[in-house]
């Protein structure tokens, strides 16, 4: 999970057809930790979700509170969503949805706006920024901050540049709208990153636990989410960001601007790429790529995941060292779970098209004369 890394399986002799698989990990981003508390805590009050979206489509968690007291990471579930040292929620929104219609970020609960942030340009780190930036302090982004009484504050961060509409000083009701999701200080995706504190200690709404106890204990915390959050916020251990053709391997960078996608191909095309972004991948998952040729030819490659991420890209070629059949290409891609009885459950199934275009004619119409 912490390394970048492409897996290039097959091999490129020039055979009649090739077929491959390629594969990047994903990198956390980096925040700060916390100070811890001593005293018992009054209940906060309850909080609702803090972006509008809908987390069936357009959002969800990717990053919880990091519960593993060591150097690993493990969030409340026990489950792989987190990384080491991470105090807060990741609530990612989808690309490039967040820039075109934007994703309002609102209070969770009333209070008075204690600090605000904004001027910060919302520009993805690269993987190696993200790299270069761990263990060191984050990058501010336009952020907010409210006091809601007796200690208990809220956290929202990672604002888009210009958004926050609320000044230090302002009180807002529940739902009150702040601002938009961005893409500013140190991260790679557009998130906005979500905690309660408690006099200055940071604290998992999921679990009223402030992480590093050991999921175990996790499983005896208690929500402070409202309950219209909770019907919201079922954990989902794993999904697809987005998926596509192309023709050559995509960066995550890429991704993002979506510019890389290509659903027709023109004719003399010898090699596609297909891609699946993903979050929370585990180890032991099995994986199947099948693609229909317009032909009626089938090939299927199936492989099991190596390495846990929280996001990861996977990706198929195929190639042929003459121009491939011309029409239309069926994919199938599946990943298989592991579950309790002997059959692994089926949690991801995309189907797919792409064509390659035929040449044009060469008999046109003659002139008229
Ligand atoms: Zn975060």
């Amino acid at each position: 999970m912490e390394s970048l890394l492409w897996r290039i399986l097959g091999n490129r002799k020039p055979g009649r057809f090739r077929l491959g698989s390629f594969f990047l990990a994903g990198l956390p981003l980096l925040l700060s930790g916390t100070v811890h508390a001593e005293e018992a805590v009054p209940l906060p009050p309850l909080i609702n979700f803090p972006v509008v979206c809908d987390t069936s489509k357009d959002c969800f968690i990717q990053h919880y509170f990091d519960y593993d007291p060591g150097p690993e990471a493990l969030d409340h579930t026990c489950g792989i969503l987190t990384y080491n040292g991470h105090q807060g929620i990741d609530i990612r929104v989808s690309s490039p949805q967040w820039m075109e219609k934007g994703f309002p970020v609102i209070a969770a609960a009333k209070g008075k706006v204690e600090l605000t942030k904004d001027g910060v340009p919302d520009r993805a780190f690269s993987q190696d920024e993200i790299r270069l930036s761990r263990g060191l302090a984050p990058k501010p982004s336009n952020s907010v901050v409210i006091n809601h009484g007796d200690g208990w504050r809220t956290h929202y961060g990672h604002m888009r540049q210009g958004s926050v509409i609320v000044k230090a000083g302002q009180e807002v009701s529940q739902g009150a709208l702040l601002g938009l999701v961005g893409l500013s200080g140190s991260t790679s995706f557009p998130h906005l990153h979500f905690h309660l504190s408690y006099k200055g200690t940071n604290i998992d709404p999921f679990t009223g636990l402030e992480g590093k106890e050991g999921c175990e204990a996790a499983a005896e915390g208690r929500s402070y989410w409202s309950a219209d959050a909770n019907a919201k916020l079922g954990y989902k251990s794993g999904g697809v960001f987005k998926t596509g053709f192309s023709d050559h391997f995509p960066r995550y960078e890429e991704l993002e601007t979506g510019n890389v996608e290509i659903n027709q191909y023109p004719p003399g095309t010898n090699e596609f790429y297909f891609w699946v972004n993903l979050w929370g991948i585990r180890k032991g998952d099995q994986e199947e790529f099948r693609v229909r040729l317009p032909d009626g030819d089938t090939y299927q490659k199936s492989d099991s995941i190596k390495i846990s991420s929280v996001q990861g890209l996977r990706g198929f070629f195929y190639s042929r060292n003459i121009p491939l059949p011309t029409g239309v290409y069926h994919i199938n891609y599946k990943l298989r779970r592991p579950g309790k009885q002997d059959t692994p459950d089926v949690i991801i199934n995309i189907d797919d098209t792409m064509e390659i275009l035929p040449q044009p004619s060469i008999f046109t119409r003659p002139p008229d004369e």
